[in-house]
């Protein structure tokens, strides 16, 4: 079987010597969409974290394409084409969408002599991010201005994309607007996403396999459509 793009195994981790992640087992496999849901301070945000390296593990371990990964950073993940897409967007209001992805090519590293190709190819995905380019991202919407952090993360061509509640504050139809284009993506090159979403209806419609979380512990693995029936869901809150 093709490894895991990463996991984790019995990875503990908090803030000030207070545990939020028990014991943590998770694996992001190449090609899939990974939903993790739960309930508030369930522990998601920080696993996210901790997988792109931005807070460190007390104890467990990191593997990445199946080798352990002993000093996770976010620049090392990033070279490994692993993007974080963090809750409330991140995006600096007064940049225009344009500068905004210009920025972040630089910051990926992209060669200067393949940014415009690079740009393109995230306009061709998000195409709505031409649209928005010479306006300031504060100015955006809230779905726009989770759709240009998206598109920033794109613009590394990660081959895993780690997202934080991208639909927060977003009508349903929203949501699959902006996330329908990353589901295609996905499952055009073999990416994978690990989704961290509240709004579970809309999250498991493009979703392959779901993980509860509760206080800190994964409790629940399951296919999307065993958490159709609301009771089965509600069994796991
Ligand atoms: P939500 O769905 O509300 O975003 P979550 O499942 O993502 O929640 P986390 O954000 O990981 O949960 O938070 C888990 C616990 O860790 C919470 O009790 C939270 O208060 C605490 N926590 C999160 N970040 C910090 C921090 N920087 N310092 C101290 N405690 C923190």
């Amino acid at each position: 079987m093709t490894a895991a793009v990463l996991a984790a195994r019995a990875l503990v981790a908090g803030y000030g010597g207070r545990p939020v992640l028990d014991g943590v087992d998770i694996e992001v496999r190449p090609n899939e969409v990974l939903c993790l849901i739960g309930h508030n301070g369930a522990g998601k945000t920080t696993l996210l974290k901790v997988l792109f390296g931005l807070v460190p593990a007390t104890s467990g371990e990191l593997r990445l394409d199946g080798e352990p990964l002993a000093r996770p950073t976010p620049a090392r993940l990033a070279a490994a084409g692993i993007a974080y897409v963090p809750e409330g967007r991140g995006i600096f209001p007064g940049l225009t969408v344009d500068e905004t992805l210009r920025m972040a090519a630089w910051a990926a590293g992209v060669p200067p002599q393949e940014r415009a190709a690079r740009l393109e190819w995230v306009h061709g995905v998000l195409p709505r991010l031409r649209e928005f380019g010479p306006r300031r991202a504060g100015t955006l919407s809230g779905g726009e201005q989770q759709m240009v952090s998206i598109g920033r993360a794109l613009l590394s061509r990660p081959r895993c994309l780690l997202m934080d509640e991208p639909s927060i504050g977003l009508a349903p139809k929203l949501f699959q607007d902006m996330l329908r284009p990353i589901r295609a993506l996905q499952q055009s090159t073999g990416m994978s996403v690990l989704l961290v979403e509240q709004n579970v209806r809309e999250a498991l419609k493009i979703s392959d396999r779901v993980l509860a979380m509760k206080s800190g512990a994964i409790i629940r693995e399951a296919a999307p459509g065993e958490l159709a029936d609301n009771a089965k869901l509600m069994e796991l809150y």
